[in-house]
């Protein structure tokens, strides 16, 4: 499903970060301006599928590069 944001920011809908809003609601932040979608113009059924694909793409993401050693030492010894 694609989908745009006011910011011009175009993309799939699970490509989004998934971001807890509270009160038990999910929404999904656009990556480029930060603006929190909380898919209310989805229905239920299709809003939980659409936050449960945006969090395994989120968690199977690309990581960023290893940090460097020293960082990993020193988080190591704490
Ligand atoms: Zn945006």
């Amino acid at each position: 499903m694609r989908e745009a944001c006011f910011c011009g920011w175009a993309g799939d809908v699970e490509d989004r970060e998934p971001v807890y809003a509270g009160d038990g609601e999910w929404g999904l932040r656009c990556p480029n301006c930060g603006h929190l979608d909380l898919l209310h113009w989805l229905p239920e059924g299709a809003k939980r599928g659409t936050l449960e694909g945006a969090q395994r793409r989120w968690n199977a993401r690309p990581q960023p590069a290893p940090a460097p050693v020293w960082r990993v030492v020193a988080s190591r010894q704490r």
